[in-house]
Formats: structure tokens, sequence, C-alpha cells
């Protein structure tokens, strides 16, 4: 069965094809800057760069290129029978895979405001894929829905309840990469029982506690801002600096979004938010970059230290996405100095680079120190794929 997976960002379009169940990956790529000037259509050393109005057009690229009788990939449109859509926001509504329908994509259009920079992409992607893939299912999987299980008292936050009423919770996000390496952790740990805790490490970052292979607690909250020091985002702040900036330093609430949002974590540490730049200054003696570092590093295992104390333990720490399966330095740092927790790292182990799966503990650690690449595209097939069949 062939699954189109589709990511739909405002500008851009990642796809990546699956042959399921093999989780064969027959073709990927993206298109970037729709809607500007020159966008590009990129899939490996194939490169189309033009003027690509709409996602639409987008799609259409997609499908010539898949139709492309040298590319021998399909021969109909017809031959893919699923399209599974990442959606970043899934409120309450959304807590397992879901097959889109008018209902469901006007609950979509409800989160927008939680979501304003990716609900409204996502549903365009949507929208979109329904109008070139007729005869496909699309199905919607959501970032929030691994985070469901998380429990009333880590979900809530302590304001009035009409608040709570009016859907002020924590959320969470990355639920996708967190649900995929994490069930990958719990299968090698070989128990059910288990304490996980997932540090998915990219441009944005979160942590999250598994307990029993369930979400119960995360570091994002009602939006993707708060928690670890990111790329560009500032982690977790006290909020009396947000009325500060704005009813002392009279800055609008947009200003002050730009700056926690884009203009803040590591880009304002260390003027950038590219962690292999960072490393090197570091390494070449830049007391900037070895701050950031150091407030990075800080930043997770506080969540560490928090979520160990919240599932009474931990039995395994698992390190994924750009920086988590790259950088053996934020490794280091991170899990330096916690033996009184039982993670120690084999510093042999942590300098080969991520191929696969592998475990980075020291010998006779109590803690399990996996590296795990996430994999969310296919996570998403393979959910997609669940439920189709599931409903025959
Ligand atoms: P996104 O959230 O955009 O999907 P990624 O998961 O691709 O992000 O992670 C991007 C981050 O990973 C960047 O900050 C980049 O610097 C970092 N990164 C990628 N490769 C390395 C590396 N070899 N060493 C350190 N950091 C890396």
């Amino acid at each position: 069965m062939k699954i189109l997976v589709l990511n739909s960002g405002s500008s851009s379009l990642k796809f990546q094809l699956f042959e399921m169940p093999q989780k064969k990956v027959l073709v990927k790529g993206l298109v970037e800057r729709i809607g500007e000037q020159t966008g590009k259509f990129k899939v490996k050393d194939y490169v189309v760069e033009e003027h690509i109005p709409t996602h639409k057009e987008a799609l259409k690229l997609l499908v010539a290129y898949l139709l492309n009788p040298a590319h021998r990939l399909i021969k109909t449109k017809d031959e893919i029978k699923v399209v599974g859509h990442r959606v970043v926001h899934g409120g309450d509504e959304f807590v397992a895979p879901t097959i889109i329908t008018e209902k469901v994509k006007a609950k979509i259009k409800q989160l927008f405001s939680l979501a304003p920079l990716h609900n409204p992409a996502n549903l365009i992607g949507i929208e979109t894929a329904e109008d070139i893939f007729p005869t496909a299912k699309q199905v919607g999987i959501f970032d929030t829905a691994f985070h469901q299980t998380i429990p009333v008292q880590n979900h809530r936050y302590a304001i009035p309840e009409e608040f709570y009423q009016s859907g002020i919770r924590k959320y969470g996000f990355h639920g996708i990469s967190h649900q995929y390496v994490s069930r990958e952790a719990q299968r090698l740990l070989k128990k059910n029982d288990s304490k996980i805790i997932s540090l998915h490490l990219g441009n944005g970052a979160s942590a999250t506690a598994v307990l029993n292979g369930k979400s119960f607690d995360t570091s994002m909250g009602f939006g993707p801002m708060n928690g670890l020091i990111m790329g560009t985002r500032s982690g977790d702040l006290d909020q009396s600096v947000v009325f500060y900036m704005m009813d002392k330093m009279n800055m609008t609430s947009a200003e002050v979004q730009q700056i926690l949002n884009k203009k803040s974590g590591m880009t304002a540490l260390a003027q950038t938010n590219d962690l292999r730049d960072i490393e090197e200054r570091f390494f070449q003696g830049d007391r900037k970059a070895a701050l950031a570092l150091e407030m990075y590093a800080q930043s997770i295992k506080k969540y560490i230290g928090q979520f160990a104390a919240e599932m009474g333990g931990i039995d395994a720490l698992v390190f994924t996405a750009g920086v988590g399966e790259n950088s053996n330095l934020i490794r280091k740092l991170v899990t330096q100095n916690m033996k009184f927790l039982g993670i120690e790292i084999d510093a042999k182990k942590n300098k080969i680079p991520a191929a696969h799966d592998y475990d980075i503990s020291a010998k006779n650690a109590k803690v399990k120190v996996w590296v795990i690449p996430t994999n969310e595209e296919q996570e998403i097939a393979e959910q997609s794929k669940e439920l189709v069949e599931s409903i025959g």
C-alpha cells in the first residue's frame, strides 16, 4: 500500500512516499518558498526552481514527478491509497489518528487561534491533497495527541477554572516524535512498566516523561515556546517579564512574541541557532558560546530531574532530533554529574555517529541512555495505515 506523508508549513511542503507495510521510502523531498518569487521543488539532486504560487501548484509538481515514467514510482494517482497529514494542534478533541471529514476540518479550523502559525498551513495541505488525490483516504496525525494522556495534575495550570474550561492548559508538542522514540526505547528495555524521558532536541525542543508507554508530562505547554531553551525560543520564563516588556518598555504583544519566539534562545545567547557553529566557537575558547551551551544543557537537566521525581525514577533516557542525534558534546554536558540518578555515559560510545538506535550508557549504569533517530514521517505512515486498515 502506498502512503504519502505530507507536512505542510506556511511556505513549505515536505513529503515522503512509503510502501507499507515494508516501511520503504520510495521518494522524499520538499517544496520551499511557496508563494515567493522563486520557489524550489527538490528530490535529492532533482531540483526545479520556479515561481510556485500555491500549495496546490506544489502538489501538482509532486504528482508530475511521481507520474514521470523515468522515476518508476506510480502509474496513476489512484495508487496512492492514503495521504497522512501532520497536524500540529489537535486541542482536546483529537487523541488519536483521525480520518479527515468536513467536521474534522471545521475543528482544525477552530484550533487556529491556538496554533496560528501551523494549523492554517496544515489545513491548506489537507484541502489541497483532497483536491489532487480525490480517491485517497486523508488521515490527520496530531502532534498534541500523544500528550492527551498527561493527567490533570500535570496538564492543568493553577489559574481560575473558567480559563481551564475555555481550553487554557498544557497541550505539549512533538508528540509524534516522542511517541516514536519512546516506543523504540520501551521495545529495547523489554518491559512494559517503564519510566522513560525522551529529549527531542531540534530547532524546537522538548522533553517528555513517558510512564508505562504513555505521556505523563512534557516541557512545552499551552504553546510551543516554553520549557527547554531552543534555537530561537526562550523556553521557561517568568510571566512578569512579559508584563514588564509591555507595560514598562512599551512593547506590543506582537513585539514581545517576536522577541521570545524568534530572537531568544541560542540566537540571543550566541547569535546563531546553529549548534554546530556554537560548538565550533566553544572549542576555540569563545566564552559566550560556552555559557550558551551550559545554559542549554542545564535547561534539559532541570527537566530530567523534575520528570524523574514525578515518575519516581527513570529507566531510560533518549536523545533524538538534530541536536540529540548528532551532538555528542550536548549529550555529554546533559548527562554529566548525574550518577546520583543512575545516569552515566561511556565517553567512547558517545562518539560513534548515530546510524541507528544505540546505547551510550556506561557498563553497569542503572539508566540506559540511547540515541534513537526520530522518524516522524514513518510514524505518520504507520499510524495512518493502522487506522485505514482498522476501518476496512
Ligand atoms: P527542526 O526542528 O527544524 O526539524 P532538526 O531536528 O533538524 O530541527 O535540528 C536542527 C538542529 O540540529 C540545528 O540547531 C543544528 O545545528 C543541529 N545539528 C544538526 N547537526 C548537528 C551536529 N552534527 N552537531 C550539532 N548540532 C547539529
